[in-house]
């Protein structure tokens, strides 16, 4: 497939799912979402297509590969409005590298990280000032929320997409609105495997109007992809994150 056959197909493809987004925004109340286009697996050249069909938010979830497109798509001004948001499971020692790059991080869902992503803002800053750049914006912070149902304390059974449980919420949004460099946007969840996303992602807004009655500016709700993005529409999502239906299928390996 040629360059200009490939972003065809990225055009038909958006403009698909962003119909799709606008019929089921129709049927609710509220503003539209915005969609974030998950490019994790596809090459930076998808990425710089999606910035000329005026694509501002893109997601990715491991952090090597997202710095590698970040960095190869610095010097391009069509993406140089893009927005990263680093939406996988995220070791601590990977904070430093992802605020280089990171609008926003949706996947915090313990103490230890909110420390790691303050401390590792206030470095990058100094590496800023030192280079005489001018200072990035505070990172936005979603808190991951884990919708399956699992019995407490139970660390066996779970997922492995990673979360923090409902119970915990509180006490990681009073960290990040204490830390330096941090802003806390809302909520992020993926529905749990073979449930129903309907139900899941009203547990989710329940949590964040919980939230919002401590947080009142915290009110991203970031839910809903591919195959659910409907259910977390009409749920009342304000942030989605859609791959697979704008890229096409990902390799089987992941
Ligand atoms: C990959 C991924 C998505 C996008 O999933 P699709 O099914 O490809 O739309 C959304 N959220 C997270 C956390 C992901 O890892």
């Amino acid at each position: 497939m040629t360059d200009a056959e490939r972003k065809d197909q990225l055009a038909a493809n958006l403009a698909r799912v962003r119909e799709r987004i606008a019929a089921a925004a129709a049927r609710r109340s509220g503003p539209a979402p915005e969609l974030i286009v998950v490019t994790k697996f596809f090459p930076a050249s998808d990425v710089a297509a999606l910035a000329d069909l005026e694509v501002r938010d893109v997601g990715e979830n491991r952090d090597q590969e997202a710095a590698a497109k970040a960095a190869e798509l610095e010097a391009l001004p069509a993406a140089a409005g893009l927005r990263w948001h680093f939406i996988g499971q995220l070791q601590t020692n990977k904070a430093k590298s992802v605020v280089r790059y990171a609008h926003a991080v949706h996947s915090v869902d313990r103490l230890s990280l909110v420390k790691s992503l303050s401390k590792a803002m206030a470095a990058e800053q100094a590496r800023r000032a030192e280079h005489g750049v001018r200072p990035r914006g505070d990172l936005l912070v979603l808190l991951q929320v884990d919708l399956e149902n699992r019995p407490a304390q139970s660390g066996a059974g779970s997922s492995g997409r990673g979360g923090a449980r409902p119970e915990d919420i509180e006490a990681l949004a009073a960290a990040v609105s204490a830390a330096e460099g941090l802003e806390l946007g809302g909520l992020m969840a993926v529905a749990p495997l073979g449930a129903d996303p309907a139900e899941a992602f009203s547990r989710l807004m329940e949590y964040s109007a919980e939230l919002r009655r401590t947080h009142p500016a915290a009110g991203m709700v970031s839910a809903g992809m591919s195959q659910d993005l409907e259910a977390a529409v009409a749920a009342g999502a304000t942030h989605l994150r859609v791959g697979s239906d704008v890229l096409g299928p990902r390799p089987p390996l992941m």
